[in-house]
């Protein structure tokens, strides 16, 4: 039995989190997310052939998320970022769920559904100040885009990300099913570093860890976290 105290810990934070807060995740049942299929609404091509149909699934998602308010499980994961030292959380989110439980200095990695960029000067926006149904960037007249990482572009912070997951001694990952990249691949240079990896998922995704829980994050969060914190350790077979 080893005992790790409550510090160097990375988070890493999937769509799954957010699913009780009713915001859809990628895979759903039907190959289908929010009723448009993934490849035509997720890809810089799909948006340089139609930026209107892109904004109108983007401002239904906004929306949504707008009214949407934490579960806790974000608010779990406050507290333990609030109870221990040297804690990073990476999320793969575009909402500001984690934001909205009081969480700073959130890593989205994928980028963030509340602000749109301009693709030629790279004016960056809030989303409440843009003009619908086709924003337009005010200084150059082109058309933003949504401040998201889509398929076939790079994700943001990796240089930062990559650092921080050498130094970690706890990886945790949470609602995240493994399939996209390089999140997918977080966890194992966390442990070719030498961290212990724990993982929270409501399907068995066959990914291995020293420790597996399964079920809703909104239950085993707070439990979970309750209980480290109030040992200010967490404890590994090995
Ligand atoms: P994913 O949709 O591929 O997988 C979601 C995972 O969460 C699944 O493994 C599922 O079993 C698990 N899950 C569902 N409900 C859960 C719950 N209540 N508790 C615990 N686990 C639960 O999502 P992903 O792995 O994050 O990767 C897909 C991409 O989807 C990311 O790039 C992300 O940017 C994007 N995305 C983001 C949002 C958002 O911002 N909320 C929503 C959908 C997709
Ligand atoms: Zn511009």
């Amino acid at each position: 039995m080893i005992k790790l105290p409550l510090k160097n810990i990375f988070i890493l934070t999937g769509a799954g989190i957010s699913a009780e807060s009713g915001i859809a995740t990628f895979r759903g049942t039907d190959g289908l997310w929010n009723n448009y299929r993934i490849e035509d609404v997720a890809t810089p091509a799909a948006f340089n052939k139609d930026p209107s149909l892109i904004w109108k699934f983007y401002f239904e998602r906004i929306d949504r998320i707008k009214k949407s308010k934490p579960n806790d499980g974000h608010y779990a994961i406050k507290n333990l970022i609030s109870a221990s030292k040297n804690i990073h959380l990476i999320t793969q989110n575009v909402d500001n769920l984690h934001e909205k439980a009081g969480i700073k200095n959130v890593i989205h990695m994928h980028g963030d559904i509340m602000t749109a960029f301009c693709p030629k000067c790279k004016k960056k926006y809030s989303v409440t100040r843009i003009k619908r149904p086709l924003p337009i960037c005010k200084k150059c007249n082109s058309i933003l885009r949504p401040n998201v990482v889509w398929f076939g572009e790079t994700p943001l912070y990796l240089e930062k990300i990559y650092n921080l997951l050498t130094k970690s001694s706890i990886f945790i990952s949470i609602g995240t099913s493994g399939n996209v990249y390089p999140a997918a691949e977080f966890h194992l240079i966390a442990k070719s570093s030498g961290a212990r990896t724990v993982f929270i998922n409501l399907e068995d995704t066959g990914i291995q860890s020293d420790i597996f829980f399964l079920g809703k994050a909104s239950i085993i969060l707070p439990q979970l976290f309750d209980k480290w914190i109030s040992k200010g350790y967490i404890e590994f077979n090995r």
